[in-house]
């Protein structure tokens, strides 16, 4: 049985497609079977790690009812699956606007393959529009990465969308973990962020921060994780700890 996990945060341009990517990548490399689920219109995580080779299906065939096992294609990682997004998937919010139980189209969809991986990833939009509710219904849990600017602004937000789904459609949500970004310990802001998420949230917050490193940026142009890219980079090496932290977490063995 897969343990669903979204990378979720109010904001954008936090490291939500970053983190999702390469900690796939990185479950991937320690012979996890993962499937990463691009649900942004956007579509950032797809055009990261999706080779794109054929006329694919996407994400929101399976909103309009295509079986999953038709939109799941081989990632360019070995042993990573993904469903790729598209930028026609903006529209599903009014397609679905009259549909009952909308909210949870995505968790029926991954019921057929949910024994078919240890992890399931997915990437979700900066709202908190019907898509990213979808992605909060589907999850065991959510894990929210921040960047310091706005990191507790975004997480007073974060925890009232994550209480009201508990309270209405999925009560067994619980944040998984809260991932520093772009972190520099060496500013006074950056570790004044860091006490009082420590404070507010304890042992939730990774102990891992993720470096603001070139070398993650560069990837998406490349089409590679960063494990790939650049296996020596503090990125990768980030990446890398956040997975063995992750793998703790959820008691897997290596
Ligand atoms: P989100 O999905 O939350 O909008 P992204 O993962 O797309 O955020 O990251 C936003 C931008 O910051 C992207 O251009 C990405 O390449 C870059 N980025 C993300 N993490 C890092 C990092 N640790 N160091 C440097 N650049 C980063
Ligand atoms: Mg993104």
């Amino acid at each position: 049985m897969a343990r669903t996990v979204t990378i979720n945060n109010v904001k954008g341009g936090v490291a939500k497609t970053t983190t999702a990517t390469n900690l796939a990548a990185g479950l991937a490399r320690k012979g996890k079977r993962v499937l990463l689920i691009d649900s942004d219109p956007q579509a950032n995580a797809s055009s990261n790690l999706y080779p794109g080779l054929r006329a694919e299906k996407t994400i929101k065939d399976l909103f309009q009812g295509t079986p999953i096992n038709e939109v799941i294609s081989p990632s360019v990682e070995t042993g990573l699956d993904i469903i790729p997004s598209c930028l026609a998937f903006s529209t599903i919010e009014l397609e679905l606007a009259a549909h009952l139980a909308r909210e949870t189209v995505l968790k029926r969809a991954l019921k057929p393959i949910e024994e078919n991986y240890d992890i399931i990833l997915i990437d979700t939009q900066p709202s908190v529009g019907v898509i990213p509710i979808n992605a909060l219904c589907a999850a065991d849990e959510v894990i929210i990465p921040v960047h310091e600017a706005y990191a507790l602004d975004a997480m007073s937000q974060m925890v009232n969308v994550i209480l009201q789904v508990k309270q209405t459609l999925n009560p067994g949500l619980v944040i998984g973990g809260i991932l520093l970004t772009m972190y520099d310990p060496r500013t006074t802001l950056a570790k004044e962020v860091r006490e009082r998420l420590l404070k507010n949230f304890g042992a939730i917050l990774f102990e891992t921060t993720i470096p603001r490193n070139i070398r993650l940026a560069e990837c998406p142009t490349h089409k590679k994780s960063i494990f790939e890219y650049a296996p020596e980079s503090a990125g990768a090496v980030a990446y890398q700890t956040l997975t063995e932290e992750v793998m703790k977490r959820w008691g897997m063995t290596k």
